[in-house]
């Protein structure tokens, strides 16, 4: 790392101790930015990354509840109010009982550049909180909702703070917190939280756009090298949003998606995956994957080893956070494997991605690869502030064309700065370039 970047980041370190995957999240943006430095001295003199690294507002509130036993339960909350040099702060809410601080700057940092690269007007922030929605019944997640609301709701508003979902937050969860907001409030401001419900405000293909939006990213990496999703084997972690709806592109792109997982294990099916009853299992009745393998004659699942051992050509990791080290990095390199893209964040080690890149795997990260969701956000706003609905081909093909202009724009980034293919690069620089200049435009705030 370039000595200016190397006291930033020891800066960083020393702010920020015990933040891992925060500290990981600004290293890999780091490693990028020594050529934009060299170019472009005024962003040292003005300090533009120590700005940019230190959040405009971190809250942290205490969320009391009541479960259905009557006992009182205490949870920690958290909204992390990133950079709005662009716009208002956007990003998701994640429920999950590994959420503490270091996550959730971690995710707001990625968060910033993602939603610079969209081209969209939005800023970066996150939140969440360390409750864990599964096994709850309905009413404990809404009375827990309604508590985290009833302290966030004065942080926010479409023109300050406008979250959406993440791990955790779906549908059900955007609507309690919907409603907790507008009984507040006294207010139907629809542009303060995006994932909503289609009857209530919510825009059509937001809840397929980050899977969408990955296997669209991917397929633009492919399409450049002569390759396509047709015919080719792929495995998707998770079996959440994102990856439900990566595996649906896939296959619609002619893909045999044969690999899905959650945190119990991974199901192999070697048929390709039924996603209609995927679905049902993960969304309608909010079960394991060991209950899709119940009810597939050839499907197994295996709960002693990694998703990523099984052998295929493209591997979308849509799970968590470092869920892919460097073994499984080696393992899918060993096996043939010719593409990876993010639609998770973050979920490729710093030395898995290493492996992947040096051994000529088309990589897309998830700054990029995931950002069809933030854009999709983006455009449920532009439909609320117009108080217009658009049909699911138009929103479909806004998502489509914004995921060529990302996939443009690191590609091009990338052979500029003397590193065709290097998307990690492109897609740093692309995004930060973007920020920075509104940084240094808005003076010293
Ligand atoms: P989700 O619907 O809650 O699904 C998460 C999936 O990942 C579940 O299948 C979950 O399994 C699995 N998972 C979580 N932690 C795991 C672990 N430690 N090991 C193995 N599996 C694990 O969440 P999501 O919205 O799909 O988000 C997935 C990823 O995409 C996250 O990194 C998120 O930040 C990122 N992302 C989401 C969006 C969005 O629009 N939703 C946009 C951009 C990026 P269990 O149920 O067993 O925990």
């Amino acid at each position: 790392m370039e000595p200016d970047l190397n006291d930033v980041f020891t800066l960083v370190l020393r702010r920020n101790p015990g933040e891992g995957e925060f500290h990981q999240a600004v290293r890999e943006v780091f490693d990028s930015l020594g050529p934009v430095l060299r170019k472009n001295p005024e962003y040292t003199d003005a300090a533009v990354l120590e700005r940019i690294c230190e959040p405009e507002r971190q809250i942290i509130f205490r969320v009391p509840w009541v479960d259905d036993n009557s006992k009182v339960q205490i949870n920690r909350g958290f909204r992390v109010e990133y950079n709005s040099a662009l716009g208002p702060y956007k990003g998701g809410l994640r429920f999950h009982p590994s959420v503490n601080l270091g996550i959730i700057k971690f995710l707001g940092f990625e968060q910033v550049f993602k939603n610079s690269l969209t081209g969209m007007p939005v800023g970066g922030g996150k939140g969440g909180a360390d409750f864990d929605p599964r096994g709850r019944s309905d009413g404990e997640v809404m009375r827990f909702c309604q508590s985290f609301m009833t302290e966030l709701y004065r942080h926010l508003g479409e023109y300050t703070d406008v979250p959406a979902g993440d791990i955790g937050v779906g549908g059900r969860e955007i609507g309690y917190l919907f409603g907790q907001y507008k009984r507040i409030t006294n207010r139907y401001e629809s542009g303060v939280l995006t994932g909503k419900g289609l009857t209530w405000g919510g825009s059509l293909v937001r809840t397929e756009a980050t899977g969408f939006g990955t296997v669209l990213f991917a397929n633009e990496m492919m399409k450049r090298h002569g390759e396509s999703f047709d015919g080719r084997r792929v495995s998707v972690s998770g079996s959440g949003n994102v990856a439900i709806y990566a595996i649906e592109k896939a296959q619609e792109l002619g893909a045999n998606v044969i690999s899905f997982s959650d945190s119990s294990g991974y199901v192999v099916d070697e048929d390709g995956v039924d996603v209609a009853l995927l679905r049902q299992i993960k969304e309608v009745e909010r079960g394991r994957v060991a209950d899709y393998v119940a009810r597939r004659q050839n499907a197994r699942v295996i709960t002693d080893s990694s998703i990523w051992e099984v052998p295929v050509d493209i591997a979308l990791p849509c799970a968590t956070q470092n869920e892919l080290g460097q073994d499984d990095a080696v393992r899918l390199v060993k096996n043939g494997v010719r593409v990876v893209a993010e639609g998770a964040n973050m979920p490729a080690t710093p030395d898995a991605v290493q492996v992947l890149q040096e051994a000529d795997v088309l990589f897309g990260p998830g700054k990029a690869a995931n950002a069809g969701g933030v854009a999709t956000s983006a455009l449920e706003m532009q439909q609320n502030a117009s108080r217009d609905s658009w049909t699911f081909e138009h929103t479909e093909e806004r998502l489509a064309t914004i995921m060529r202009s990302i996939h443009d724009r690191c590609a091009e980034t990338a052979e500029e700065y003397g590193q065709p293919h290097n998307y990690v690069l492109g897609a740093n620089i692309a995004g930060f370039t973007k920020v920075a200049g509104a940084v240094l435009a808005l003076g010293v705030v």
